[in-house]
């Protein structure tokens, strides 16, 4: 016999005994009493208990289950019992659910969860930020209303979902958002998002780069297979000859130029070349500097020399040689005869040491400043390509600085002359112990002005510096 039945049975089998025992002791009136009160007491139990599993039943899901006597004591315990472990197993998922929304929040990418009918049922707080949902009061919307772009609408209706696709975001201009969707379970989809803003900056500088440096080889590749063809087909004279050779040297000396920049800023930009560090003076390096300056010049500038402080830098020789080098024959090569450049050096207050090569050429003006060390980046293309200009010399010079934790400082005006500076930080540089404290405005005040950029930059706004 099952367990409630015979504990269902207690109660009126002591209620039976008690009438045939009162019918035998007090006769049929007695004995109908007590069994008038025996089943009363049996249904108000019950009644009871009923009453009490009913308002159990409708109260709050954390409510303790009842207490039960009698026949209820199983069926309650078994409640009691599934009770426990209901409770116990809403606790694992809230925990699964909490784990699960603290790894999407903490995800770089973006998720939002899209019902069978592409509405939104739950988005990460990156997917809000990125696509400018509010979960609050955009859950149940249609993604098509919050997502507008043409490309993401096309792609969504396709069906096709096996890359993503780029679209401009709708929140923060010029930044790029990568979207893929991701069918889970029956009909279900997520909805990726991912911040590619510079990964594409990065794609789109590659293929400018490509196209720049194909474009730089053709030119001179052009003229010289020009030249191999005229010489093939025409019956030249000596002379002719002659020139035709020299301009076919010229243009594949400024190929060699060009490869030789290339393999610096590579070498520059490897992860694999770490800074050398070295130490030496800078008097002997801006000697040689300036005879260079004046070989390159052939005599047609004045070349001097401003040799403020006598010091020693830490870093690397060959490099800050290159930068400084770029400088100098910049300087040359964008100013006319008769003009004048000066190399100078110094170490100011802060003990920072300022490399500046200054010019009084064609200058640049204001607005073409900020785009002066992209790599392949002129002012007067024609002009650079007659001196032999790579586009490239500026660029090389950021990178060395960039690598020395240096600031390039650029200050110029149109017409007037240009002031190119590379300002080494203080713990690079050390002043030779007799040389005397440099303060700006002692040993050549105008000097010191215009390395600041002050002099270029307050008559025309024009100066910047480049660092890290
Ligand atoms: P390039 O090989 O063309 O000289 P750079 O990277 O060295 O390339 O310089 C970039 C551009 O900056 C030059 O094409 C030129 O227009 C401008 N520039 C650089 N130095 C000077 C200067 N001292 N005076 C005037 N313009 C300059």
């Amino acid at each position: 016999m099952r367990p409630v039945v015979r504990q269902g049975l207690v109660a009126p089998g002591i209620v039976a005994a008690l009438v045939l025992m009162t019918l035998a002791f007090a006769g049929s009136g007695a004995a109908l009493a007590v069994l008038a009160a025996g089943a009363a007491a049996i249904v108000g139990h019950h009644l009871w208990h009923l009453d009490q599993l009913t308002e159990w039943a409708v109260a709050s899901l954390d409510a303790q289950v009842p207490h039960g006597s009698g026949a209820w004591v199983g069926a309650f315990a078994a409640l009691h019992r599934r009770a426990r472990n209901h409770a116990a197993h809403e606790r694992d998922l809230r925990q699964v659910i909490e784990r699960f929304q603290q790894v999407a929040a903490a995800m770089p990418d973006g998720i939002v969860v899209l019902d069978a009918s592409n509405r939104i049922a739950w988005a990460n707080p990156r997917a809000q930020a990125q696509l400018g949902l509010e979960l609050a009061q955009d859950q149940g919307q249609p993604i098509m209303n919050l997502v507008r772009q043409p490309e993401f609408l096309r792609y969504l209706e396709t069906g096709d979902y096996g890359e993503s696709i780029v679209v401009a975001s709708s929140r923060d201009a010029g930044r790029m958002l990568a979207l893929q969707l991701v069918p889970f379970a029956a009909d279900q989809k997520l909805l990726m998002s991912r911040d590619v803003t510079e990964l594409e900056a990065v794609a789109r500088m590659r293929r400018d780069f490509i196209a720049n440096v194909s474009h730089e080889l053709k030119t001179p590749l052009t003229v010289i297979s020009g030249f191999i063809e005229t010489l093939q087909d025409l019956d030249l004279d000596a002379g002719q000859r002659t020139r035709f050779l020299q301009l076919m040297q010229e243009q594949a000396r400024n190929m060699q130029r060009l490869v030789a920049d290339l393999l610096t800023l590579s070498a520059l930009e490897s992860e694999h070349n770490p800074l050398v560090e070295e130490r030496f003076e800078v008097a002997p390096l801006l000697l040689e500097l300036s005879a260079d300056a004046k070989a390159l010049s052939r005599g047609q500038h004045e070349v001097a020399l401003d040799i403020g402080d006598a010091a020693t830098v830490h870093g690397s020789r060959d490099e800050l040689a290159s930068a400084f080098g770029n400088l100098v024959s910049n300087a040359i090569r964008y100013t006319p005869p008769a003009g004048t450049i000066t190399l100078g050096w110094r170490v100011d207050a802060d003990g920072s040491g300022v490399f500046e090569v200054r010019d009084t050429g064609i200058g640049i003006a204001a607005e073409y400043l900020p785009r002066l060390t992209e790599r392949f980046y002129r002012v007067d293309r024609s002009r650079s390509r007659a001196t032999g200009g790579t586009g490239l010399g500026l660029a090389i010079v950021k990178h060395v600085a960039l690598r020395h934790q240096a600031q390039l400082e650029i200050g110029s005006e149109r017409g007037r002359g240009s002031v190119f500076a590379i300002r080494l930080p203080a713990r690079r540089v050390e002043r030779a112990p007799d040389s005397p404290e440099h303060s700006p405005g002692t040993s050549d005040p105008d000097s010191a002005k215009r390395a600041s950029g002050e002099d270029a930059s307050t008559s025309t706004g024009a100066q910047r510096g480049t660092g890290p």
